[in-house]
């Protein structure tokens, strides 16, 4: 842990720079993009950065909003990374307090190399855009943008504090049921009726539930049920997220997820074709160790965490699947009361109240605290590296 001066140089220098954060969240809140649509969002970002003398790549892994912002001294490593995610949601603005998330993080490494600017390895600040279901983190890593990077954190806005919370791995699967229309009252005997399979399908995974093991979630909509009830249903298309908070689990799950839809089809002689909608999340593996570092930090500023020691499943994100490739934390913390939860419109307010700022420059502080932490304290990282790739369970 920082020593409590170079703490207080921590604290004191986002103090400083508190107004510039705070403005650079409303810029981006009040000006929201969605989905690998985040040009202002990016460019107000690294505008800051450049200025502070960061080195930006932008475009960044072959994506125009995302970015990579280095500060870097004689010594290459460790590479810690702060990740910004700035992308809005549909219809509903800033909802998910992106604009906080990218705003802290931007902050936290101003803050950082102002006061340590001769500080050990790289320290970096990547943009990640579109993770409201465009999967901005997966196209990432697979053009190799965190290749090197030992570890990365970033705080998300949410309705409880907590350090270390787990999520699920995704897939969102489309299933066609496709069998034969005909004249549902004179001539029902020539018909194949796809809807028979599509509901033999809903029924077969509520069935599937009770043999389904703890930390799975399977939920289901009919987005086309026929046409008209006087036609046999020809065509009936189903939309079904499949998670779980096992990596190896959540494959044999979509497995016997995709045979039950087989045999239904086949049970009601239809045919079924299964497509893979949006990217697939992996289950995201807090690191315990930097969440343990993280956690002193926030106790050094006295924020208080929920539930502490317990650990929470929330939804699911493209931070999971970073968090298979390098240690990655994800802590989260409360800008509104208990009820005021992600993607409503409450969240919405509680995200530019004076609460939710004042609690986003809190956790800018937890971040830049960290992440000297992670630069200065070797034993710190190899930590880290030992802890990486557990599970959920510790
Ligand atoms: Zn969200
Ligand atoms: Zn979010």
């Amino acid at each position: 842990m920082a020593s409590q001066s170079v703490a207080r140089q921590i604290t004191g220098a986002v103090d400083s720079i508190a107004d510039r954060i705070i403005a650079t969240h409303r810029l981006i809140f009040n000006h929201p993009e969605t989905c690998f649509n985040e040009r202002f969002a990016a460019e107000k970002l690294t505008s800051w950065l450049r200025d502070e003398g960061f080195e930006i790549k932008k475009p960044y892994a072959g994506l125009a909003t995302a970015f990579l912002a280095l500060h870097k001294t004689a010594s290459n490593d460790p590479k810690v990374a702060l990740i910004a995610e700035y992308d809005a949601l549909p219809h509903l603005g800033h909802a998910c307090g992106h604009s906080l998330i990218a705003a802290s993080a931007a902050g936290a490494a101003v803050a950082l190399k102002q006061v340590a600017p001769g500080h050990p390895g790289s320290l970096l600040v990547i943009g990640t855009p579109a993770e409201e279901g465009g999967g901005g983190k997966v196209k990432m890593i697979s053009e190799k943008a965190f290749e090197g990077v030992d570890a990365a954190l970033m705080a998300h806005p949410s309705n409880k504090t907590r350090v270390i919370s787990r999520m699920y791995a995704i897939n969102e699967l489309e299933f066609t049921f496709t069998g034969k229309a005909a004249h549902a009252a004179a001539f029902p005997e020539q018909g194949i009726n796809a809807l028979d399979a599509g509901v033999l399908f809903y029924n077969a995974v509520a069935v599937m539930r009770q043999q389904m093991r703890d930390g799975a979630r399977v939920h289901g909509i009919f987005t086309h049920g026929g046409d008209a009830p006087n036609i046999i249903p020809e065509k009936v298309v189903m939309n079904f997220y499949v998670r779980a908070l096992d990596r190896d689990y959540f494959m044999e799950l979509t497995e016997k997820i995709k045979n039950a839809a087989r045999g239904c089809a086949k049970s009601a002689g239809c045919k079924v074709s299964i497509k893979r909608k949006g990217s697939a999340y992996d289950p995201f593996y807090p690191n315990y160790p930097m969440g343990e570092a993280f956690r002193k930090n926030m106790e050094l500023l006295k924020i208080e965490e929920d539930g502490f020691g317990q650990t929470e499943e929330i939804g699911s994100s493209d931070i999971g699947n970073l968090s298979q490739v390098i240690p990655t934390i994800h802590p989260e913390y409360a800008v509104g009361g208990r009820d005021d939860i992600n993607h409503s419109r409450k969240f919405l307010e509680a995200v530019t109240s004076s609460k939710g700022e004042r609690a986003m420059i809190s956790m800018t502080k937890t971040l830049a605290l960290t992440v000297h932490d992670l630069l200065f304290d070797a034993s710190l990282i190899k930590r880290v590296k030992a802890g990486f790739g557990k599970t959920g369970s510790r």
